[in-house]
């Protein structure tokens, strides 16, 4: 057996170069796939029926094996079939190759492709067949329909004649619309090309105002909407409402976006007007009512005094008969009904002027009750029993007296008043926590829960109350003196079955 001898490999020359393209082809075919292989490109070929007859990198599910020999028809949706085909047709028709942007269906998941024909001729220059790329730009396309939708809705807004618009560069104004115009009056190339600054247009004393929001815009990216106004091109002034946010800070770019705040303002100068004129109503009724009242106490004073000196010289002397007596007797008590009316009113007017005061002593609050009890048992016994209960302690307060007798007057005069003849009048006095607690309590009409909450206020009267004159001002009196004491007022009660007011005031420490 004749054994072969070796030959070097370099004795093959042509050998060689042919292995050398074949691992250069590998190679570029290697790079080649590697470069397509994430991209979303489909390369292939078609015969001169359709048929594919080579792919790469097929979309989705599909498979080289699966998609050669087809057609489109028998792999795609036939909507989207149709419109491939045509195209093809038209560069096997024409010769001509062809980029279009196509649109698939794709059955509800559409896709958009940036596809690429180029037809493939034999060497008579017959066209056999096309070679295609379709590049899937679905989502830049996506991206840019976005985009165009935002851009719109940004033109709807600049365009409607609601918002001032102004979008500028530094201190400059580069862009306004049509209702930032229309609001100061200016032409836009006026403001466009820097002749009017929005410093020129703002009165001085925002100055302050606009270098905050300048300094929060470049902080924060944003600035808190404000208040301001604006000098239109005529020199009157436009109030408005001023928001603006940052667009990039280097170079320092923003938009500002422009209300007019006329109708807001006039509302509030209107909601402002109306108040004062409220207010300076109520102080002119207040003024009336201290001037009438006190004007008003001056004949009764008088009216007073000659009662007392009649009474007084009619018993002394027996000048007048009992009947005459007694009518005098009677016009001195309506008299003094007339000065505790007047009495009230003058109180209001104190308070509502805030010129209600109290003086400061110290008071024996339990000598002060029974002074008080013993007087009332005197002048309505005996329609009605009226019982102390005093608890030991001492009950030092500091305080006025006076104002405070006129409070538990007040109070066992309502028992009296919203009682029935013969039922008993309880004043307890307790203490408890440093407070002295005072407690009136009657057996009389009671109060119905609804009108218990606002007993306190001024002229309230509850519904129950009939025929029993009065008008409402003395429990309203009772607590802001109580409150001027440091102290408070409450009541329990229910319809029918009494009422019981309860006083808290605060004493002095014990000794
Ligand atoms: P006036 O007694 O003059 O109406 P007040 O301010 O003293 O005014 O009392 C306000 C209202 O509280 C009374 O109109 C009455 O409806 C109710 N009220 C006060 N005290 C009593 C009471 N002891 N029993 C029942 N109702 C009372």
């Amino acid at each position: 057996m004749r054994i072969r001898p070796r030959i070097p490999a370099a004795a093959y020359p042509r050998r060689d170069a042919l292995r050398q393209r074949l691992r250069e082809l590998e190679r570029s075919n290697a790079l080649f796939r590697m470069a397509l292989q994430d991209a979303p490109v489909i390369l292939f070929t078609q015969d001169r029926d359709l048929r594919y007859t080579w792919i790469y990198n097929p979309a989705g599910a599909y498979t080289p094996e699966r998609v050669i020999g087809k057609t489109d028809a028998d792999l795609i949706a036939p909507g989207d079939a149709v419109v491939l085909t045509e195209i093809k047709r038209r560069v096997l028709e024409t010769g001509a190759h062809t980029r279009e942007h196509v649109y698939l269906a794709r059955g509800g998941d559409p896709a958009y492709y940036d596809l690429m024909i180029e037809p493939i001729s034999d060497a008579l220059g017959q066209i056999i067949g096309i070679s295609a790329v379709a590049v899937d730009v679905t989502a830049q396309r996506l991206r840019d329909d976005q985009l165009q939708q935002s851009q719109a809705h940004f033109r709807r807004l600049v365009e409607s004649s609601v918002v001032g618009i102004l979008i500028g560069e530094q201190e400059r104004i580069t862009f306004a619309n049509d209702a930032f115009l229309r609001l100061v009056g200016y032409e836009r190339a006026e403001i466009e090309d820097g002749r009017v600054s929005w410093q020129a247009i703002t009165p001085p004393e925002y100055a302050e105002l606009d270098r905050r929001a300048v300094e929060q815009l470049q902080e924060l990216g944003e600035c808190e909407p404000f208040e301001k106004e604006y000098i239109r091109r005529d020199g009157s002034r436009v109030p408005i409402l001023l928001g603006a946010a940052t667009l990039s800070r280097a170079p320092f770019k923003w938009v500002a976006f422009v209300l007019d705040n006329t109708a807001r303002k006039q509302l509030l100068d209107h909601e402002q007007a109306a108040r004062h004129e409220v207010e300076s109503a109520l102080k002119m009724r207040d003024e009336f009512l201290a001037i009438t009242a006190h004007e008003l106490k001056a004949p009764l004073t008088v009216l007073l005094g000659l009662s007392d000196l009649l009474l007084g010289r009619a018993r002394r002397e027996q000048s007048l008969n009992q009947r005459d007596a007694q009518t005098v007797a009677t016009m001195k008590h309506q008299a003094q009904r007339l000065n505790g009316l007047i009495e009230s009113l003058l109180d209001i007017a104190r308070i509502q002027t805030g010129r209600i005061s109290i003086e400061r002593q110290l008071i024996d609050l339990g000598a002060l009750l029974d002074r008080l009890v013993a007087e009332t048992r005197e002048l309505v016994a005996p329609q009605h029993p009226i019982i102390f209960d005093r608890a030991p302690g001492p009950y030092m307060l500091v305080g006025d007296a006076a104002r405070l007798e006129q409070v538990f007057h007040n109070l066992l005069g309502n028992a009296v008043k919203y009682s029935p003849v013969g039922k008993p009048i309880t004043v307890r006095l307790t203490r408890a926590s440093g407070q002295a607690e005072v407690a009136v309590i009657d057996e009389g009409i009671g109060i119905p829960p609804a009108a218990q909450e606002r007993l306190f206020q001024q002229f309230y009267r509850a519904p129950n109350v009939q025929s029993v004159p009065g008008i409402g001002v003395g429990l309203f009196v009772a607590k802001q003196i109580l409150s001027l004491h440091g102290g408070d007022i409450s009541v329990i009660s229910a319809e029918g079955c009494g009422s019981t007011f309860t006083v808290r005031l605060p004493l002095e420490p014990e000794p």
